[in-house]
């Protein structure tokens, strides 16, 4: 028999002041009026991983119309902006209340300025459903029933009524998400057809408000312009025509003085990867979605990967084919960051020069002249970037502000003057002819990928309790002892996307790896399953599944690759 809010309530007096463990008794489902209550899992202390809950309104009484949720990415767009919606009436029917550790929380997934695929909600004919975390109030270990009562039985069906009822919600606001998401897909579709890189609206607003802030720059943040050489002009299904700056595929410099908004550039592109939400100032801004950010990331992990296209001849024989180590260099990790990017099929290599190894970047004349040619293990990536594109059409992008050798590699020149870009190409070209350089040109072997790489289901040991898979926060996640360090990783940017990640590593484990896939292939493997079936299957739990959003294909081998325990054959 199903159990009624009330119910709920005498359970929630009868429990009142007890020893915390009493909380398990709630779990089950209780019906409202107009929606269903599913507790599905209780914590087992204030302190612990909040508790999860469901909240399910009938197909029919939420009356959402069908046709806003057809596509994939119609569908991304209504459960980003449903989600939102909940955190917001959350916000204004709630006041927390007190208690020790975790109680009173009472939220659902978290959304940035990044509308990704998530989980939080679910929308279908038959239900919309939301998925909450509660922390169960207590003072102590003593629970505190008439706390737990404010957030069921007063806060949550006001939450519910404003939030998952088509005649409650901002319509208007909704469909003003959804049309973005056509407009925004349209453009993905369009940089492939046109063969560009990335494009970016005029008037984009690029800088973010701060280093830890990723909301757009508001007071004197100039509004992006296209060099005319390079301006194209699209025409969205919704917003209609739009004129901005369309990077072509092959290999583009940015140039320019310091504190010119380099770094700045490549960075929105990094993250033109991803749909932004309206007002974010990068909203019609988008990058080839297989973008990888390329970097020296010092003492990574490598396990047998091909390096030798850029590193050959190392001290004491080290083999570079299948090179591996526990404490990569800046030239090693940044040159098997490449190497896998394109073994999970990047189309876009991003690198700042910021953040790279110099010596990787870069080797100039009077260097090759005193450090002979078989004396230097390194073949710099200038000597490799055309070849990249021509053999393998991988475009590159990268920021230069020190070595004018990379003119004579490169297709396009942009200069970042004040914030605005400018074309140089020609005056770049110019200077290559009136100014004769002495470098030799290093690069003539083709690009080496890696032999296939099997992953070893040895990769995943188990202790006595068997395995713990924990996120902490957006850049560390746990393997039982074993912390994997995913700061290098850019392109990660949400906490739930880690959190995914957590669940996916264990589904490899469980379903996936068998010692005849490649690492690449059994990535590929679960990202379809999750494509046909929901990110929701490779969770291990009942009812709530956990918050999720799904990174890329990328952003997953990359976690397998920094894994410590990792085994290839
Ligand atoms: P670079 O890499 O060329 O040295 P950065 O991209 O780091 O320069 O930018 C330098 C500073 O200028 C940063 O604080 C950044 O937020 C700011 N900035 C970048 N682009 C803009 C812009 N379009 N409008 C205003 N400020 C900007
Ligand atoms: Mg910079």
């Amino acid at each position: 028999m199903t159990k009624t809010f009330q119910d709920l309530g005498r359970i929630l007096d009868k429990i009142n002041g007890k020893g915390y463990p009493a909380y398990k008794e709630l779990q089950g489902q209780y019906q409202e009026n107009h929606f269903t209550l599913s507790i599905d899992y209780v914590q087992g202390d204030p302190f612990a991983s909040p508790s999860r809950i469901r909240v399910i309104v009938p197909g029919d009484k939420g009356g959402f119309p069908k046709d806003i949720y057809r596509t994939p990415y119609q569908r991304k767009a209504v459960v980003d902006f449903l989600s939102r919606t909940v955190a917001k009436n959350i916000y204004r029917f709630y006041d927390r209340v007190k208690g020790s550790g975790k109680s009173g929380l009472l939220t659902i997934g978290h959304c940035g300025q990044e509308i990704l695929e998530r989980n939080y909600i679910v929308i279908n004919p038959n239900r919309v459903e939301a998925r909450l975390e509660v922390g169960l109030p207590a003072a102590g270990r003593r629970i505190l029933g008439n706390e737990a009562k404010e957030i069921f039985l007063d806060a949550l069906p006001k939450i519910v009524e404003a939030s998952l009822f088509w005649a409650s919600i901002s319509q208007e606001n909704l469909y003003a998400q959804v049309k973005l998401a056509e407009d925004q897909h349209f453009l993905r579709e369009e940089l492939k057809k046109r063969k560009l890189a990335a494009f970016i609206a005029n008037g984009s607003i690029l800088p973010r408000e701060s280093g830890i802030s990723e909301r757009p720059l508001l007071k004197g943040a100039v509004p992006f312009q296209s060099p005319k050489e390079y301006e194209i002009e699209l025409r969205l299904p919704n917003y209609g025509p739009i004129k901005g700056m369309g990077i072509p595929e092959g290999v583009t410099l940015i140039v320019g003085g310091g504190f010119h908004g380099k770094s700045t550039l490549l960075k929105a592109l990094e993250l033109g990867i991803y749909d932004h939400i309206a007002g974010d100032g990068r909203e019609y801004l988008v990058t080839r979605e297989n973008a990888v950010k390329i970097k020296a990331e010092n003492g990574r992990k490598v396990e047998k990967v091909n390096i030798s296209s850029f590193i050959n001849n190392l001290p004491m024989g080290q083999d570079t084919v299948r090179f591996s180590t526990e404490n990569a260099s800046g030239s090693t990790s940044q040159a098997a960051n490449i190497i896998e990017a394109l073994e999970v099929g990047a189309e876009l290599l991003l690198i700042d020069e910021d953040t790279s190894a110099t010596n990787f970047m870069i080797r100039d004349s009077r260097m090759q002249r005193l450090v002979q040619k078989e004396k230097e293990p390194i073949t710099p990536f200038i000597d490799k970037v055309r070849t990249l594109y021509k053999e393998k059409g991988v475009s590159t992008i990268l920021v230069i502000g020190g070595s004018g050798d990379y003119f004579e590699v490169a297709d396009h020149v942009i200069m970042m003057d004040e914030y605005t870009p400018k074309d140089v190409t020609q005056k770049a070209k110019e200077i290559i002819k009136i100014m004769d350089n002495q470098r030799k040109f290093e690069g003539v072997l083709p690009i080496r990928e890696n032999s296939p790489r099997i992953l070893l289901k040895s990769t995943f040991p188990q202790d006595k309790r068997g395995v713990k898979i924990k996120p902490r926060g957006i850049h560390t996640i746990t393997y039982n002892k074993t912390e994997i360090d995913l700061s290098h990783l850019e392109q990660l940017i949400d906490p739930n996307q880690t959190n995914a990640i957590c669940f996916i590593i264990h589904f490899i484990m469980e379903k996936v790896v068998n010692d005849k896939l490649t690492l690449p292939q059994v990535v590929e493997k679960v990202y379809g399953e999750i494509s046909s079936k929901g990110l929701d299957i490779v969770s291990p739990y009942q009812g709530h599944p956990g918050n999720m959003a799904l990174p890329r294909k990328h952003e997953i081998a990359a976690v397998l690759n920094r894994f410590r325990l990792l085994k290839i054959k």
